[in-house]
């Protein structure tokens, strides 16, 4: 059961809530967001609602709600912004979130770093938990790799961004970084976006490689029930018969979860290919959907890196990627931050070519 309490919130109200819901053998939580106070309780098939309904400061109640709540477009239509770093995700600029795969090391995440800040990242990304098909593969270096992202963030002013895959992890990963990935395999561990919903910190939740788009929202619908409405929604492909792609990037996905939540949506053009010489094509289409940002890989030598080498860009594809989108971006209302210069002696974006180059990425 789901109660929306009246705005201002009364506690004499919400404690008559709370003792009538007992009554009725359910527990409760409060959870105040930013579009308003809602009282859950568990479900109980014996409840009454009717009691419930008629106290005061009770503006609406759903018994068992058949889809998501919270999430739903429904409890703000002009959509929700994230905070992260400079930037509003979902409002007029893009998101650029960029970097490697994986922090191998301390050179390799500073050279990405630069790179991607210099040409118009928004925020840093690198795994140091990695979710890897096989359990022989690289498996991020932990603890030492958030310390190199925080001091790589730290160093270029960017917010990072990095993925918890276990509840256990959070606590750990929290002070070192400014938002958390929830990834495709995880989307629907259940006490591991309870623990990034409790985390205060702003998630980029991945879709799961076989999950609609409404798993997607009630994957949302977990956290925001946390309290934590700063979730930010990430398409990065999908499992399909296809196979001269790693994925099929599901750009459907931008405008129908446009029509039922108003969490911003960004795409993942890197997972959602697997192949560098799509992922700028992707970028661009992506953007043109009306994508609220984006999330790509970039390796400052891609054919050395331990993880997702094949889909990483070279910073001179990242920064092509950028001036790219950037036309894209201004044809449909949107813009992209460009740094206007750069303190660590690597040419600005805006010092670039601002041209499309259809063919194939050099
Ligand atoms: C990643 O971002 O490196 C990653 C593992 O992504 P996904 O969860 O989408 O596969
Ligand atoms: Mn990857």
């Amino acid at each position: 059961m789901i109660i929306k309490m009246k705005d201002p919130i009364n506690s004499s109200h919400v404690h008559a809530v709370l003792a009538a819901i007992s009554t009725q053998k359910m527990d409760a939580q409060t959870v105040s967001l930013p579009f308003g106070d809602f009282i859950i309780g568990s479900a109980h098939f014996e409840c009454d609602s009717r009691v419930i309904k008629k106290l005061p400061g009770v503006e609406w109640l759903i018994d068992a709600p058949k889809g998501p709540v919270l999430a739903a477009l429904e409890r703000n239509p002009d959509g929700s912004t994230v905070p992260l770093g400079m930037i509003d995700v979902g409002g007029e600029t893009l998101a650029i979130i960029a970097g490697p795969c994986s922090v191998e090391d301390k050179r390799q995440l500073m050279t990405a770093a630069r790179f991607v800040a210099a040409y118009g990242a928004t925020a840093l990304r690198g795994g140091a938990f990695k979710p890897r098909s096989s359990p022989y593969s690289f498996q991020g270096l932990g603890l030492e790799g958030l310390a190199l992202l925080q001091e790589a963030g730290r160093g270029t002013h960017l917010p990072v961004v990095t993925e918890a895959m276990e509840p256990k992890d959070v606590e750990t990963i929290l002070p070192y970084v400014d938002c958390l990935q929830v990834g495709a395999r995880s989307m629907q561990n259940f006490p591991l976006l309870r623990a990034v919903g409790q985390a205060g910190k702003p998630v980029l939740l991945k879709r799961g490689p076989a999950s609609s788009l409404s798993e997607l929202v009630l994957a949302a619908e977990y956290i925001l029930l946390q309290g934590n409405s700063n979730v930010i929604l990430c398409e990065r492909g999908i499992r399909t018969f296809e196979n001269s792609t790693r994925n099929t990037l599901d750009l459907n996905a931008v405008p129908v979860l446009k029509s039922i939540t108003h969490l911003p949506v960004i795409v993942d053009p890197s997972h959602g290919t697997g192949r560098r010489d799509a992922v700028i094509p992707m970028a661009r289409a992506a953007v043109a959907a009306g994508a609220d940002g984006l999330i790509v890989e970039v390796h400052p030598n891609p054919d050395m890196a331990l993880s997702d080498g094949d889909q990483s860009l070279t910073p001179a594809q990242f920064r092509q990627l950028v001036n790219e989108v950037k036309l894209v971006a201004e044809a449909v209302g949107r813009k992209i931050d460009m740094p206007s210069s750069t303190p660590l002696g690597v040419p600005t974006a805006g010092s670039q070519r601002r041209t499309f180059g259809w063919g194939r990425v050099g």
